[in-house]
């Protein structure tokens, strides 16, 4: 397609690039089909959750104030619950991100005295504010709760033995991180989690479990509710947004924990009554709908990356022949300047603000300096093509999102092009 390349050009990636893109995809087309097997799953499932609770017009009317009888927002959690097959959801655009939703999960179901741990190691960081493991005014450490970690063995396997022993008479909660977040250790799959969360409860059967699901929607056919996670929870400006929600987060699992969660979102004794959706209901149903398709593209995106980086000699997690189980992908650049020329294209490539130049800068709940690059519809919506890294050893970029496939595809082959520009690379 010489009219293709041409525009390629005027957009700055060469045919040298491009030429080694497509090799590199030449490869990958079974895995792009069992993709959008898993995706038809998951777009059946939404829609027979939608179908099954009468979705209407209805929904979709703004409601302002207290919110009292918001039929579109209750309606919108029972599509929720029916989708992670769970008795109750919080979905609510009054939760603002993925790290308050994980708080509200957290600060909900544990009490002074109580002990959470973590059978996966150390958690995303903006969660180590959270906990208190970094000291922060009302961290939950502050608040009297206690916290345990046992860490993955070497070969990013769980510790079984350790997490036996770590649970004790005040273990109230466990989270389990099922994406990498920032580290380099691998996801995990749905089945690991089940097993981790079954072993956890023959230790301790009324052991609440909760799951940070953060960028694994919709990459499984089964969610971590599946598999026995009292909680579920992960951010509207990742996968179940499906690029479309400007804001949000999600909560899905038993009656129990969800009720407390609203109690703790709102108010005791107000709970899941109040909270007006301000106009929101379409973005938030028609994200939903479109979140099976767009995770499956963002995940394409990642393999095609690993893809075009791992034969170029940089590490990928996971690597390019590797199973998914979230659409992060790691790329170790080994320099501060990999990351910036990496991060350069990806902003080149967006449609919001790609005359930007990303750099390294300090940002709130991170500890090391942190590098984004993000043209987005949606400010900071990861589900969207993004790349961004804490500024350590080994100077890993987390690239992830895309709408569609094609964007990513462009995304990741300006990357490229910014690499060779510098040096970098040699193709
Ligand atoms: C993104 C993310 C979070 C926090 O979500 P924010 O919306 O950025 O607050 C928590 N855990 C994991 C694993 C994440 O990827």
């Amino acid at each position: 397609m010489d009219e293709l390349l041409e525009l390629y050009e005027t957009m700055g990636i060469s045919p040298a690039v491009y030429a080694y893109g497509e090799r590199a995809l030449e490869k990958l087309k079974d895995r792009f089909t069992a993709i959008d097997q898993i995706a038809e799953y998951n777009q059946a499932k939404v829609l027979w959750a939608m179908q099954k609770n009468r979705v209407s017009a209805a929904c979709f009317a703004a409601t302002t104030g207290y919110g009292y009888d918001d039929y579109g927002r209750d309606n919108l959690e029972r599509v929720y619950a029916d989708v992670f097959h769970t008795e109750a959801a919080l979905v609510r655009p009054q939760i603002t991100c993925g790290t308050h939703a994980l708080t509200v999960a957290l600060s909900a179901n544990l009490l002074p005295g109580d002990e959470l741990m973590s059978p996966v190691g150390m958690p995303y960081d903006t969660l180590q504010e959270v906990i208190g493991i970094r000291e922060s005014p009302c961290s939950l450490k502050e608040y009297g709760v206690s916290y345990r970690q046992v860490d993955l063995l070497p070969d990013g396997s769980f510790d079984y033995d350790s997490i036996r022993k770590a649970i004790n008479e005040k273990t109230k909660l466990i989270t389990i991180q099922r994406s990498k977040g920032y580290a380099t250790r691998p996801t995990f799959s749905v089945k690991q989690i089940g097993e981790l969360i079954a072993f956890c409860k023959s230790v301790k059967p009324d052991v609440l479990v909760m799951v940070d699901n953060c960028y694994g929607e919709f990459v499984e056919t089964i969610e971590p509710s599946d598999v026995g996670a009292d909680m579920t929870v992960g951010s509207l400006i990742k996968n179940p947004g499906g690029g479309l929600a400007p804001i949000g987060g999600y909560i899905a699992g038993t009656k129990v924990c969800v009720e407390r969660c609203a109690y703790r979102l709102s108010a005791p004794g107000l709970g899941q009554e109040v909270g007006a959706n301000l106009g929101l209901m379409p973005a938030l149903y028609q994200g939903f709908f479109l979140a099976p398709t767009v995770v499956a593209s963002a995940e394409k995106g990642a393999i095609f990356a690993a893809n075009l980086y791992e034969p170029l000699g940089f590490r990928c997690v996971p690597g390019a022949d590797e199973d998914r189980h979230d659409i992060i992908q790691a790329v170790e650049l080994g320099s501060e300047a990999g990351m910036v020329a990496f991060c350069k294209g990806i902003q080149a490539a967006a449609p919001v603000d790609s005359f930007a130049t990303p750099y390294p800068s300090d940002m709130p709940g991170y500890n090391d300096k942190v590098i984004m690059a993000a043209g987005a519809f949606v400010q900071g919506s990861s589900i969207e093509l993004s790349a961004d890294g804490p500024i350590r050893p080994p100077y890993a970029v987390y690239f992830q999102g895309g709408l569609t496939w094609n964007h990513a595809k462009i995304g990741i082959l300006m990357s490229l092009q910014k690499m060779a520009d510098a040096g970098l690379v040699q193709l």
